[in-house]
């Protein structure tokens, strides 16, 4: 268990998307070969992968499959079943452990491990039956947010309630699933720290990110964030303290609220790499994927010292709308790096792909990335 997995070993990833394809191109820079299982045919990891095995998570065969074939095991997408996972750890190591991702598959379970190691998070309730959400509402209090325990990401399975009226109905919107009711909270900014660990428990912390969102969609992330550096110190310290309570050997990272009073709040943990780390692929000594590599293979952890002020702009697929992107008009800014991921269909609100920009400034980088994502829909080269 304790040992190294040296470059010319086999690194497997569950779920071929975007995080995959670049934790897979940072393995392949660094001489891993690659195993992708996902289940559609040639996803953005596959393309880039060894191999790909095409099978839908809940595959227990595959995911043997999977198993015999790497040294090692990681996932790209915190919603593969924890079950598929635990049932491969005896053949192979799974990092981080589907202890981890159980956790932080379920907001229920995520939020109680977080409100009982002491960690701030909004206030909130489990609500598994109506008597829950009655009780919920009124500890609660409106505004508040309804939230679906499983199954939400990029603000899909949430709803909020302005009024205690409402909440039986917002429940039924959401199928009356298990969920979490929790208090709407003011806020000045969102933040998010991504923390590596190894199997030795060597830690490197990021600098932390700034985010705006779109709806619900992660928009542009800016690093270092434009935010006091105590306050940048203790958010780092934060997302560094949970890494190590829950024991993960990867990456995690922490999303958290800035609230108007400046206080710092948990919203959630990924246990994987993150949107708002992409800046560090052409920004850092180490980008979050190769440090991804570094933690799971044991490796030395590296630099997570950042180059220059960097900003990314997500590329979602309604960009597509009318046309192919004029790139070559966003490419004419020199500081300016184009990331597709090689997905063929362009929907609206698919991620397809995203612009760095980097600068003197983090204001700088924001500008100039927003400012090539516009030119994408310039019609005529200028
Ligand atoms: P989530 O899916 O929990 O990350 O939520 C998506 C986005 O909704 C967050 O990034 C926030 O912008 C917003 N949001 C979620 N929960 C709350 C809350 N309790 N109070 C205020 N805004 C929230």
């Amino acid at each position: 268990m304790g040992g190294v997995i040296l470059p010319g070993k086999t690194i497997g990833i569950f779920g071929g998307g975007q995080l995959g394809r670049m934790a897979a191109i940072a393995a392949k820079r660094m001489g891993y070969r690659i195993v992708v299982l996902d289940p559609t045919p040639n996803c953005p990891a596959g393309q880039v992968a060894d191999e790909e095995i095409t099978a839908p998570y809940t595959d227990g065969e595959a995911a043997k499959v999977l198993a015999q074939r790497c040294d090692v095991v990681t996932a790209e997408f915190e919603n593969i079943p924890a079950e598929t996972l635990e049932a491969i750890e005896s053949i192979v190591p799974v990092r981080p452990s589907s202890r981890v991702l159980r956790i932080a598959q379920n907001r229920i379970t995520e939020k109680t491990f977080l409100a009982e190691h002491g960690f701030p998070v909004p206030n909130f309730r489990p609500v598994r039956s109506r008597e829950d959400l009655v009780r919920a509402v009124s500890e609660i209090g409106c505004p508040a947010v309804l939230k679906t325990a499983t199954g939400g990401y990029d603000g899909k399975g949430q709803v909020r309630i302005e009024h205690p009226d409402e909440a039986e109905r917002a429940w039924e919107r959401l199928g009356k699933v298990d969920c979490v009711l929790e208090e709407f909270v003011p806020l000045e900014r969102e933040v998010s720290v991504i923390v590596a660990r190894n199997l030795r428990g060597e830690e490197a912390v990021y600098p932390v990110a700034e985010n705006t969102h779109s709806h619900h969609i992660l928009d542009t992330s800016v690093m270092p964030a434009r935010i006091p550096p105590e306050l940048a110190r203790q958010a780092q310290e934060l997302a560094r303290a949970i890494a190590e309570a829950l024991g993960v050997v990867g990456l995690l990272c922490v999303e958290m609220f800035i609230t108007q009073d400046g206080r710092l709040l948990v919203n959630e943990l990924a246990p994987r790499p993150h949107n708002s780390g992409h800046q560090t692929f052409d920004a850092s000594v180490t980008s979050q994927f190769e440090q991804l590599i570094r933690a799971i293979c044991n490796l030395p952890l590296g630099s997570t010292e950042l180059y220059r002020p960097a900003a990314i702009a997500n590329l979602l697929g309604d960009l597509w709308e009318e046309g192919e992107p004029n790139w070559e008009e966003a490419l004419k800014l020199p500081a300016v790096k184009l990331h597709l991921y090689g997905k063929a269909e362009p929907r609206p609100g698919r991620k397809m792909g995203h612009l760095t920009a980097t600068a003197e400034t983090p204001e700088e980088a924001l500008r100039k990335v927003l400012e090539a994502r516009r030119r994408l829909k310039a019609r005529e080269a200028s």
